[in-house]
């Protein structure tokens, strides 16, 4: 099964990153934080926190996967 990954923002104009979770083999959404700089979000299974940097030295990909 490939990882379909994209931006996207909701309807309230709230940006978030798809992604999928390896290790629970599930899918799961990080939302932007109110700073702007980071997507964060759980795991829908297992919980763990996960985080991604917004900006030049952060991720810029549409094809995300976090182990978790
Ligand atoms: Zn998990």
């Amino acid at each position: 099964m490939k990882p379909r990954v994209s931006h996207k923002a909701t309807a309230k104009g709230k940006r978030f990153l798809g992604v999928r979770y390896a290790n629970c083999a599930c899918y799961g959404r990080l939302y932007a934080n109110d700073e702007g700089t980071a997507y964060v979000g759980c795991c829908p299974r297992c919980g763990k926190r996960y985080q991604v940097r917004i900006g030049k030295k952060g991720t810029n990909t549409r094809m995300f996967i976090a182990t978790c």
